[in-house]
Order: structure tokens, then sequence, then C-alpha cells
């Protein structure tokens, strides 16, 4: 069932607490790249615009659970108020009564930005009487932090549940999230090609298994199909393995029943840098070597699946594309992944993370149906299909 979205919603005068992502990067106090605070406008915008008073709650990198200065959420509420074009309040807490009055003191239209929700450590804990201070603060409870909906903590779970009978809603970026997601986790349009790529197979070991009865193809790179060679018997040199995981790489691929491929060719150098110098092989990874991209016959035979899909889910890149020699292959697959999406109008879905990097950094993120907002948090979704955050949500 839909869920209730915050246009569904009579804002006006109302106290609007708005779990928002503002984990941005920050370098010596400055605001690196701005786009969580952009993404978040059109539903703080609806809000303000409707005269509710808007009380912005986030948390911003991993402090240790005090006040540390350097994650301090006061540049973030500066640079909305000058992506608003208004003022933005900023509370030096995200409970407490001096917090409260600041609330009380607001008017329809404004927002204030609370600090840092994990400079309490409760926050993570999903502690009861934690969340029942945060949801004091509002009438109405809005959820738009996709990257964190996949954790139950107290602003995205206990306070939700303590403003029960009141309205709770998700704002615009969850919506779309869900619309996406929800759509190729339930009723995909096929063929249904998931790209999973990235450094371990254990961090997707679930969202493989998933996929196997969901997909059509899965299509593996990065450093995690070295795991699936050992599984077949494969050498592979000083590459990135888990050997831990080589049993079930190997169950894996005899429950796929051929929906795994994997790299039929490798880049491999004996070292991960800019100026390395690499070879092309088939098969076996040379003993002193290692595997950091997938080789031009892969890239042909996984644009060819990409091609004839209808709709794709990539997430974790083909190889270490942050450096230059061993760009190609997650390139290769960005372009392909792109034009599926302008020529075979296939929905395509960039699960978050190192993907959504690679494709912003190939300049393709606006040539793809939709780039999640969240890495683990678009894994998990396609593990489970929903989220315990978002069900106690109207
Ligand atoms: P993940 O967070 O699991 O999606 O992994 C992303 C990281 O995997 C990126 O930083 C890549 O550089 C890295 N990666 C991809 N392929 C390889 C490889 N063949 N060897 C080592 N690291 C890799």
């Amino acid at each position: 069932m839909a869920k209730k979205t915050v246009a569904d919603i009579d804002v006006k005068g109302k106290r609007v607490l708005m779990r928002v992502d503002f984990n941005v990067p920050l370098e010596a106090g400055r605001i690196g790249d701005d786009r969580r605070i952009a993404q978040a406008i059109p539903t703080i915008k609806n809000v303000i615009d409707r005269g509710g008073k808007l009380i912005l709650m986030s948390h911003l990198g991993r402090p240790k659970g005090g006040l540390e200065a350097k994650f301090s959420l006061k540049p973030a509420a500066d640079r909305l108020g000058e992506l608003l074009g208004k003022k933005v309040a900023f509370a030096n807490d995200c409970i407490g009564v001096e917090v409260e009055q600041a609330v009380t003191a607001m008017k329809d239209g404004e927002v204030l930005l609370l600090e840092n929700l994990r400079f309490h450590k409760e926050e993570e804990k999903n502690d009861p009487n934690f969340a029942k201070q945060l949801a004091r603060l509002g009438d109405i409870y809005v959820n738009d932090a996709f990257g964190t909906a996949h954790r139950e903590h107290a602003s995205t779970f206990g306070a939700a549940q303590a403003l029960q009978g009141k309205p709770r809603a998700i704002g615009f970026l969850i919506q779309k999230e869900l619309k996406f997601l929800g759509e190729a986790v339930s009723n995909p349009k096929r063929p249904f090609v998931a790209i999973l790529g990235g450094a371990k197979v254990s961090d997707k070991i679930s969202v493989i298994e998933q996929l196997l009865s969901k997909a059509d193809t899965l299509l593996i790179g990065g450093a995690m199909a070295y795991t699936f060679f050992l599984a077949q018997g494969k050498e592979v040199g000083k590459s990135l393995v888990e050997r831990d995981k080589v049993e079930l790489a190997k169950s894996l691929l005899a429950k796929a029943g051929g929906k795994i491929k994997l790299p039929v060719d490798t880049v491999i150098s004996d070292k991960m840098s800019d100026d390395a110098i690499t070879q092309i092989v088939e098969g076996n990874i040379p003993a002193h070597l290692e595997g950091f991209d997938i080789g031009p016959k892969t890239i042909e035979l996984y644009k060819a699946e990409i091609a004839g899909a209808k709709t794709i889910i990539w997430n974790g890149p083909m190889g270490v594309f942050e450096k230059k020699p061993f760009q190609a292959g997650t390139k290769a697959i960005a372009l392909a992944v792109a034009e599926a999406t302008s020529k075979s109008g296939a929905t395509t879905i960039i699960g978050g993370g190192d993907s959504a990097a690679a494709i912003e950094q190939f300049g393709l993120a606006e040539k793809v149906s939709h780039v999640s907002t969240g890495g683990g948090a678009s894994l998990e979704f396609l593990e489970n299909g929903h989220f315990s955050t978002l069900d106690i949500l109207d």
C-alpha cells in the first residue's frame, strides 16, 4: 500500500518534526558536496510554503557520543539557508528545555535545524526516553532520510512510535526510493539484470541470495569476483579474496543454475596505483599479480546482457575505479546502463555508495532512472523488501 507523503498532511501552523540526511562531507568546518542538503529541498519547501513550522533533525559523521565541534551541523544550517534563500535557525542541541523554547517561539514557515543527533549515544540505541524527548518537538512526524531508514534509531523509529496517533509520513526522497526499489523487488519488468561489484562478497551475500530468486541474471565484478574464481578452482594470485567465503560462493554458484555470470578476463597489475602497468589475463591470475578490474571481453559480455534488460540494479564498482588504469570496466558498465535507459527504456537503479559515486564521476547520474541516496539502505531494501521504520508510518 502506498505510504502517505508529507503532501497529504495539513501542516499549517503545525510543528513538523522531520528526519533528514544531512550527513555531508565536511573538511575544516566547510561543506564539500552539498547534494544531500539540496536533495531535501523539495520536501522542506513543501512544508514551509504551506505554513508548517519545520524542525529538522539529522546525524553527521560518527561522533563518539558527546559533543565534538568538527561534527556540528551548524555549517549545514547555513548552507540550507543559502539554498532556500531564507534564514535557518540552529539549535545547539537536539533535545532539552532550550530546544523546546526555540521550537515554541517558531512562527509559521520557519525552519530550525537541531544539532547532530549522534552527540547523544541514545540516538543509535533507540533509547525510549531520548526518543520521547525528540517526539515532544513535533505534532507531525516526517521521515525523508533513506540512508538511515534501515536502522531503528531514536530519530527514525522511537520518535515515530512515540508520535503514534499523530500524522506520520514519508518525504519525497523516500517516496522516490520506494517507487523504484519497491517496484524492482516486487514487480520488475523483465529481463531483470542485477550488477554486483565492490570489494567483499561478505557484504553482499544476502542480497545475492535474494536476487537469485528475483533477477534473471547476476553480473559479478569487483574483487568479489575472485572469491567466486577460487570457488571454481581458479588461481587468483594476490587478488583481494575472502577465503572463508569460498564454500558459500560454491553453494551460490550451484544454486544459481547459470544465472551468475563471472568475468572471463581480468585487468591485472603488481600495484594499485595511478601509474600501474597493466596486462589482461583470461583464466588464472599469476601468483605475484593482482586483479583490479574486469577485462575487455567481460565488458562486451556484460554490455550485451545490459542492453537486453528492462530492469537493472547496480551496486558496487567493477574494479578500482578510483585509479585511472582500473577505471575502464566501471565506466563501460556505467555507460551501458545509461544507454539501456535511453535506448531500451529500461528502469535503471544505482544502489548508492560507490556505484553512485562512480556514476557521478562519469557525469551519467542524470541519465539513469534513479540514483539511490542510501548505499547500505538500498542493499537492505533489496534483501528485505521493506523497512520497519517505514512500516510504522501512515
Ligand atoms: P564496496 O564498498 O564493497 O562496494 O567496495 C567498493 C570498493 O571496492 C571501491 O573502493 C573499489 O576500489 C574496491 N574494489 C573494486 N574492485 C576491486 C579489486 N579488484 N581489488 C580491490 N579493490 C576493489
